[in-house]
């Protein structure tokens, strides 16, 4: 069973957001953030102690498959019960199949470190960013992932346009599908962006299914239904 997830992982009541930070503390590690999100009962988890196990199972999952598709390598982590319906685990998730299905069809990197380094800069990028600050997080991760598979600093040229750019395109493509946000929408959505700009520059090919079907629509209160382009009665 998947958890439902717009929901408090305390105690499942609905999440509310503040439109201004407050002072809360973590459920869990019991230390105080300032966040834009608890539930109803006040309740609040940290980003860290939300994408903990979630990330242990995107890692184990990584390092196991020899799959060249990320869309196929991300469904089988989002069925991971620790992966939640949204939530900041996607910002690994995203750059993480991407690397994993990159060295799979060829792309000459340490997936191991690959992903220790994805894990180390996704979970900076904070949960709700894609509201707040106008720049989804499954975007960014595939900018993560261009820069990690080129060793790009801020002091790179070529590579750090690609970076950018890869972002950029993801982030464009998000957009157009207008909100609510949907992590695992975003998701796919930034997966594709990614395979073609690989593609594109660097002429290594991922797989990807000729068609993607969410199978998470009915736990998300805010699917776009018929118009998300996952969704499986799309138009
Ligand atoms: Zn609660
Ligand atoms: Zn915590």
């Amino acid at each position: 069973m998947r958890k439902n997830d717009n929901a408090c992982l305390v105690c499942g009541k609905p999440l509310i957001y503040y439109t201004k930070p407050q002072l809360m503390k973590c459920h869990f590690c019991h230390q105080e953030f300032t966040s834009y999100a608890c539930c109803e009962d006040g309740h609040y988890v940290c980003d860290d102690c939300h994408s903990k196990k979630g990330i242990e199972a995107i890692i184990s999952f990584c390092l196991k498959t020899g799959s060249s598709d990320p869309i196929r390598i991300a469904q089988s982590i989002m069925e991971d019960p620790f992966i939640y319906m949204h939530g900041p685990e996607h910002h690994t998730m995203v750059g993480a199949a991407l690397l994993t299905a990159y060295r799979n069809a060829g792309g000459e990197i340490d997936l191991k470190e690959a992903l220790t380094e994805m894990h180390e800069r996704g979970k900076q990028y904070p949960g709700g960013s894609c509201g707040f600050w106008g720049c989804c997080g499954a975007a960014v991760s595939v900018g993560m992932f261009i820069s990690i598979i080129t060793n790009t600093t801020p002091l790179s040229s070529k590579t750090w346009g690609w970076s950018n750019e890869a972002t950029s395109r993801a982030l464009a493509k998000i957009a157009s599908y207008g909100g609510p946000r949907c992590c695992k929408r975003n998701s796919f959505t930034a997966i594709l962006a990614a395979v073609e700009f690989v593609s594109e520059k660097m002429g290594i090919g991922m797989e990807v299914p000729e068609r993607i079907v969410c199978t998470f629509s009915d736990e998300n209160h805010e699917c776009l239904g018929k118009r998300c382009p996952y969704n499986q009665n799309y138009q």
